[in-house]
């Protein structure tokens, strides 16, 4: 089936089904990116037709922490850096579940910058977006792995002397079997890319440019933006790793003199998941984790209840 087959069609779910009921109204700051990774979730788990059980969203800390607060579906709000290593033990113990994780730049390419590496290098099937706006946000705007080489901030008042990660470039590299970018300000292109991330048999992730404009005067950085997959300016094949490879710094660069690159940069279809590897060589249980769990003949759910019994 075509990534995008299921948009235009008719829907049994709506993009509303994904507003909760507590929390229906975001309150991150207005004219914040973030509100644009919400919408377009909300639109792609629509055109994909999950429910909202058939989902899981793990978020770290930070700004972005606050998207499953605002995502009607299973929840996880972790500790930062560390929403990768949940959401690939929830994915292992169940593999039906649809799983997505998020995070702000400092919290995945910081603070839990090794977790991304290793998962892009294992091929969890599950889909990562990265908030990136440059800065910390929630913490009141510091520099951020991301920020530009000479960016002021209260941390750095004479400008960052350190270069910007390169995050599709390491996503790459570390192994990811797919990586895009996009941007809040293109809505429309987010949500399509969103479709084909989570549909996507591997790890997928997006680098999702997200305007703080509180504690990010550049915010307006992000507009014009062109699609590199559309534009006749750029020829490259994403299934290329050379062409992708080279595609992407060419993107990594132009960001900071200005102009905004998105679209699908690497698609590699056909290579086993970390899952389906441990099945090969009989490492994976043939009943999921999440169903044995409510099995009483299981021995070690009946340890679980001696751990708890010693505990009590
Ligand atoms: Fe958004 Fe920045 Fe406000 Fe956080 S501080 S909600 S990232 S605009």
């Amino acid at each position: 089936m075509s990534a995008f087959s299921a948009i235009g069609e008719e829907r049994e779910h709506d993009r509303d089904e994904y507003t909760p009921g507590l929390e229906p109204q975001a309150t991150w700051c207005p004219g914040c990116g973030d509100f644009g990774v919400l919408k377009a979730l909300k639109g792609a788990a629509a055109d994909l037709g999950k429910s909202p059980d058939e989902m899981l969203l793990v978020t770290g800390i930070g700004c972005s922490g606050k998207l499953n607060s605002y995502f009607e579906s299973y929840g996880y709000h972790s500790i930062h850096g560390r929403s990768l290593p949940i959401a690939r033990a929830a994915k292992l113990a169940n593999p039906e579940l649809t799983v997505v994780a998020a995070g702000g730049d400092g919290d995945g390419y910081g603070i839990g910058g090794n977790h991304f590496m290793h998962t892009a290098r294992e091929n969890h099937d599950l889909t990562y977006i990265v908030f990136d706006n440059e800065v910390f946000g929630l913490t009141k705007g510091q520099t951020s792995p991301t920020s530009p080489k000479g960016h002021k901030s209260k941390t750095q008042p004479h400008g960052s002397a350190k270069d910007p990660v390169r995050p599709l470039s390491l996503a790459l590299t570390s192994g990811a079997s797919y990586v895009a970018r996009t941007a809040a300000v293109n809505p429309n292109q987010a949500q399509e890319i969103l479709v084909e991330a989570i549909q996507h048999d591997g790890f997928a992730h997006v680098d999702f440019l997200t305007q703080c404009p509180t504690w990010n005067k550049d915010a307006r950085q992000y507009v014009p933006y062109t699609d590199v997959n559309d534009s006749d300016e750029y020829d490259f094949d994403p299934a290329d790793r050379g062409e992708a490879s080279q595609m992407m710094q060419t993107a990594e660069d132009a960001l900071y003199e200005g102009e905004v690159l998105t679209g699908r940069f690497y698609v590699e279809e056909g290579r086993p998941s970390y899952q389906q590897e441990k099945m090969a060589i009989g490492e994976m249980p043939e009943e999921p984790l999440a169903e044995r769990y409510f099995d009483d003949d299981y021995e070690w759910e009946r340890s679980y209840d001696r751990f708890l019994e010693k505990h009590k």
